[in-house]
């Protein structure tokens, strides 16, 4: 089932009788999530996920625009009629039931036509409880259980009428980080295996990252980039953007473009044909460095960090926005620390300009060097 978020808009009361705008949690966010797809619903706390998640399902009203499942506008539906399943940070189960009476709970409410027989609701709730692997726990209560069994029992609970949707809401930010990791690659087994319609929202740019088709990333009520996460993160619309996406994070320098040349400091870095002149903020992805001799730009050794396959350099540099710079080389690699600098040549298309004060990129053709990237 596709979903359409058409203009969608919410904005809060103030609090504040001075501020008479309040919030604009979520400002006009305009995006068709395609049929059977996970979108990672990505920002930093504040910036309307939750908002969007709650107006998709219908635990809230839009201020203004339409939510479209397929070619049904539900923006007026209640939650209950929309065919939700919705899973949050704090699994809210009841305590005083096993974990099969959890899972079937939504089915118990069925009215009607729709109701169902004590037998097929036990049936569909194993079958719910064998998708998450937890179909040994059946007669548990939550206390029995940890923290990722009782957010997999959450799942099932979720997946158990078969939503056309699936709204996560951090729901792996209470587990430990093996756990974290276990749980969301389990997440995205089951999206894939159901094909249901999944928005999965995070803080976590690595958890995004790692299990979404697609990426959404927002600042402030606003939706800054849509895409696939290689090509956000290869191709991000503004030092925000490329800011939230990567670990370890883009390394920020102020610059300067002078005659279609890119400086750091007195070191010419790079060629930025088309640019005009002007002071620029220059992000380097921490693989965007070469160990390189005769290279351009130089910096102050700090420490050599040996992980395994790769090497991160740490050293800092005057113009640098961070106090250190973070570059990843291959262990191949001999470092030379005797002299106290390093030097390196840059992969263009590793490398971004921003405008000063917007923050937005500046494009530039980028001309690989041979040997490079
Ligand atoms: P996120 O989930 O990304 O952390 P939220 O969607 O919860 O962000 O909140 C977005 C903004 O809307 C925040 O500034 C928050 O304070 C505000 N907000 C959220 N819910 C309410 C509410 N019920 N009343 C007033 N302001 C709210
Ligand atoms: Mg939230």
């Amino acid at each position: 089932m596709k979903v359409v978020l058409e203009h969608l808009t919410k904005q809060f009361p103030s609090l504040d009788k001075k501020n008479k705008t309040g919030v604009i949690a979520v400002n006009d966010f305009n995006f068709e999530i395609p049929d059977g797809k996970l979108i990672g619903l990505l920002g930093p706390s504040g910036c309307g996920k939750s908002t969007t998640l709650n107006l998709i399902c219908g635990l809230q009203k839009p201020t203004s625009g339409r939510i479209w499942f397929g070619e049904t506008d539900v923006t007026d539906l209640p939650v209950e009629n929309r065919g939700v399943g919705l899973v949050f940070q704090n699994y809210a189960l009841y305590p005083h039931l096993t974990v099969q009476q959890n899972i079937m709970f939504p089915l118990e409410n069925l009215k009607g036509k729709d109701k169902l027989s004590k037998e097929v609701m036990k049936e569909k709730a194993l079958e719910a409880a064998r998708l998450v692997q937890i179909d040994h726990l059946m007669d548990r209560k939550p206390s029995e259980m940890s923290g990722g069994q009782q957010q997999r029992v959450a799942i099932a609970r979720a997946l158990v009428k078969r939503p056309r949707v699936l709204l996560l809401d951090e729901p792996l930010s209470n587990l430990d980080a093996r756990l974290r990791l276990q749980t969301r690659e389990e997440i995205r087994r089951i999206q894939k295996e159901t094909g249901i319609t999944t928005v999965f929202v995070t803080h976590d740019q690595d958890e995004a990252m790692s299990i979404s088709d697609m990426i959404v990333v927002m600042e402030a009520g606003f939706v800054r980039q849509i895409g696939k996460p290689q090509d956000v993160y290869d191709d991000p619309v503004s030092l925000f953007v490329a800011k939230f996406l990567g670990t370890p994070p883009i390394n920020v320098f102020n610059g300067e473009v002078r005659h279609e040349k890119l400086y750091i400091g007195s070191e010419c870095v790079l060629e930025t044909p088309g640019v005009p002149d002007q002071e620029v903020s220059v992000g380097i992805r921490p693989e965007g460095f070469v160990l390189d001799e005769k290279g351009a730009f130089t910096t102050s050794l700090q420490a050599v960090e040996v992980m395994g396959r790769d090497v991160s350099i740490v050293s800092t540099h005057p113009q640098s926005a961070n106090v250190t710079i973070r570059s990843i080389i291959s262990s191949d690699h001999k470092i030379d620390t005797a002299s106290g600098k390093v030097r390196f040549s840059l992969k263009p298309h590793k490398v971004f300009i921003f405008h000063k004060e917007t923050g937005d990129r500046i494009p530039f053709t980028c001309h690989t060097e041979p040997g490079l990237a």
